[in-house]
């Protein structure tokens, strides 16, 4: 099937007194119309930057500093901002980290809604307004009522309806959700998501949901890319990741789950993530890695197609 985004050798590098920080060091891959991909990782990884940078977002000192973002055959890294402002919410839509806590409290919500639409240019009457707004409200399982309350009158998970209502509003092809139940105890994650999934379906839009919590992906997403200092080190198919995965990254991160009942979260791996201001040379994964071999310390492993959509970066493979 043809795909809706391609992403090609992506850098975005933090420019600091020290030198530029590597956040994101050439990553590729690509989405398929309707797709579900994860994409897990410690922080700092590069996820929240990857999302950021898909949408052109990225703000000094930080830069695209090189690679291609097609969007249906469109290179988004070459368009000039006006252009990238017409196709942001409307073809690609982010639902930003921390999005619900800034919602403008001094604004009701159908306002802000209403705002976000007019930002990228539509024009409705008064009536057709908030027509639209109950019913962006509705598919996300809100009431119609919600339109006219401010942010402090809502819980965690209807802030996060209202901003997936966002981000659907104009039908984009592609929804960014980075880490968008992070804040919300597990029965109200588990609400978000459901309701992220059945409007994406709604769409037919691809999403790629950022997160930590590998239960939640494993039940969720169709793929999942695994993020290591800045680098894809592993995708596969969500079943196969889990049953056979073959970076030793993955696998301690799977290892680490306590359980796949959605409270997985990770942790109890070995040493810390390395510095993306001086990586160390060969695998970035070399120094935390129990399998490590000398050639692991000088040459860096490519991601490689092991089995059929299977994609490892490790010299075991
Ligand atoms: Fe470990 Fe070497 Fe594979 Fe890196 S390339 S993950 S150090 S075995
Ligand atoms: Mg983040």
């Amino acid at each position: 099937m043809a795909e809706v985004l391609r992403v090609e050798d992506l850098r975005v590098y933090y420019h600091t007194e020290a030198g530029p920080v590597k956040a994101v060091n050439g990553v590729s891959f690509a989405l398929k119309p309707g797709e579900r991909f994860g994409l897990v990782g410690e922080s700092g990884s590069g996820k929240s930057t990857i999302a950021l940078a898909l949408l052109r977002l990225i703000r000094p000192p930080g830069r695209i500093e090189g690679g291609a973002i097609y969007l249906d055959g469109v290179n988004l890294v070459t368009l000039d901002e006006e252009e990238m402002r017409r196709l942001r919410l409307a073809r690609i839509s982010l639902v930003a980290q921390g999005a619900m806590n800034s919602l403008n409290p001094v604004k009701r919500i159908g306002e802000q809604i209403e705002l976000a639409l007019r930002d990228h240019g539509v024009q409705m009457s008064r009536i057709e307004f908030d027509r639209y707004v109950a019913e962006l409200l509705q598919r996300v399982g809100l009431r119609p009522e919600v339109a006219k309350m401010f942010p402090h009158e809502l819980s965690g998970g209807m802030k996060q309806r209202v901003c997936t209502a966002i981000a659907i509003s104009l039908e984009p092809q592609v929804i960014v959700a980075d880490e968008p139940t992070s804040a919300l105890d597990v029965v109200v994650q588990w609400q978000v998501i459901d309701t992220l999934r059945r409007v994406q379906e709604e769409l037919g839009a691809a999403v790629i949901l950022i997160g930590h919590d590998m239960g939640l992906m494993a039940q969720t997403v169709d793929r999942i890319g695994v993020m290591y200092a800045g680098k894809l080190v592993e995708i596969a198919p969500t079943r196969e990741l889990f049953r056979e995965p073959l970076h030793p990254y993955t696998q301690l991160l799977i290892a680490s789950l306590p359980s796949l009942d959605g409270k997985g979260e990770l942790r109890g791996i070995p040493g810390l993530p390395p510095s993306l201001l001086n990586p160390p040379p060969g695998c970035p994964f070399h120094p935390r890695c129990p399998f490590v071999m000398e050639r692991c310390r000088v040459e860096e492993p490519v991601l490689r197609e092991v089995l059929p959509g299977h994609w490892v970066a490790c010299h075991l493979h």
